[in-house]
């Protein structure tokens, strides 16, 4: 079997929902499993309602938006399906009814609850427009296979239990032939039943769970862009397309914030030898990106991943004592409390410098940081990283700026530019 995961922007309206069908008219004697996010920008609405319910204000007009934006589609795309608007409406119910309710005064739970609905709605809708186009398919709540633990908003997969549960709960379902079966990304839940979710842009790697727990023979991510690039298309002109890498290049460029896939996506596939494909879904001929074991292929030309808003923090003992493991272990135990990853570091005998993405938790960790160091900071930095490098390409990237910080292994430079 196959699984597949259509992303938001694959499902962002009736068109999108519509697409995935003809896509999938081209696999009809194959077993899938297929996962799907939150319909366009749900995922950021659904923020912006747990926000407003945290602060005790009015999240009416939001939420109306939200029900009226997924009726229209639903009623586009399956017209007249009463069994799938029964659902979608006791769907809006258990909104309503977690918003009824006073916060829990934990944030991240209250999250989980709300924003994980909204790829219980792009999946009811998709399912319901798959069965009017004559795709029979089976809708399987993701949260009664994916269990985690209870780090709400960056859960951890429990493995055995999601073995045991998809041994028991789905396998059965792939019996069918051909097998389809429809799913969400992103979420999960914990053995004591509350909703909790994988982290912002999750849905690759729920798609990875089910090929892991299934021993999938591939994954294939169809995006709205033709593969894996050597740099994001949107911001530089002359990039070119990586036909095939390994899952050890792919994880480096995800690790420094290439954003094709979710940098925890190709752990399980690794493992198990699972090749995933990243292809177009709307060219449909395009031969795309696959990422697998064999590395003979990977492409030697500079890749670039430029991560912009970034904060370069220094911090300084107050009496200009060195930074030796005690005051690192301290430094590091509050980014790790409050969240704050660390995109790259460098230290000199009396300041140890970071860089981070420009947050509202980064900002309230250099006050927090203040109480015991004298820190430092610069605002509005690119963090540039380059895979494979040469100097032309380092001296285009870095012409006419300042460069605050540069690191260089052997296949990677990094700089700090302003
Ligand atoms: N809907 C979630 C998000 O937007 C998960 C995903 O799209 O992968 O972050
Ligand atoms: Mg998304």
């Amino acid at each position: 079997m196959k699984v597949f995961k259509f992303g938001g922007a694959s499902v962002k309206d009736a068109a999108g929902v519509r697409n995935v069908a003809s896509v999938l008219e081209h696999f009809l004697s194959d077993d899938l499993l297929i996962v799907v996010s939150a319909m366009g920008k749900t995922t950021n609405a659904l923020e912006e309602v747990v926000w407003a319910y945290a602060d005790g204000k009015d999240t009416g007009p939001m939420v109306a938006r939200l029900k009226t934006s997924h009726a229209k589609v639903l009623n586009e795309v399956a017209p007249g399906d009463d069994g799938a608007i029964e659902a979608l409406i006791a769907s809006f119910k258990e909104l309503d009814r977690a918003l009824g309710q006073r916060p829990s005064g934990r944030v991240d739970q209250d999250y989980d609850q709300i924003v994980s609905l909204g790829e219980v709605w792009s999946t009811l809708i998709v399912s319901a427009h798959l069965r009017s186009t004559g795709l029979a398919n089976t809708w399987l709540d993701a949260r009664t296979i994916v269990r985690t633990d209870a780090s709400h908003r960056a859960a951890r997969v429990e493995w055995q239990a999601c073995q045991n549960l998809a041994d028991r709960y789905v396998k059965p379902l792939l019996m069918d032939r051909p097998a389809r079966v429809l799913t969400q990304g992103f979420i999960g839940r914990t053995a004591d039943g509350r909703t909790t979710t994988l982290g912002r842009e999750g849905s690759d790697f729920s798609a990875a769970i089910f090929a892991y727990l299934l021993d999938a023979e591939s994954v294939t991510i169809w995006k709205d862009v033709p593969g894996m690039f050597n740099a994001d298309p949107k911001r530089f002109p002359d990039t070119e397309l990586l036909p095939h890498i390994s899952y050890r290049e792919a994880i480096e460029l995800s690790y420094f914030g290439a954003s094709v896939i979710h940098p925890r996506t190709l752990q399980p596939l690794l493992k198990k030898h699972i090749p995933l494909f990243v292809r177009s879904f709307v060219d449909l001929n395009a031969p795309g990106s696959t990422i697998d074991d064999r590395s003979e292929n990977d492409p030697l030309i500079p890749s670039f991943i430029v991560k912009p808003e970034q904060l370069l923090i220094s911090i300084t003992p107050r009496d200009l004592s060195f930074i030796v493991e005690e005051n690192l272990s301290g430094i590091f135990w509050l980014f790790a409390q409050r969240n704050v990853r660390i995109d790259l570091m460098q230290n000199s005998a009396v300041a140890f410098s970071v860089v981070v993405d420009d947050t509202l938790r980064s900002r309230e960790l250099i006050e927090e940081l203040r109480k015991g160091y004298e820190v430092r900071y610069n605002d509005g930095c690119e963090l540039i990283t380059v895979r494979h490098f040469d100097e032309a390409t380092l001296a285009k990237l870095t012409a006419g700026r300042e460069v605050l910080i540069e690191q260089r292994s052997r296949s990677t430079a990094r700089f700090v530019v302003q």
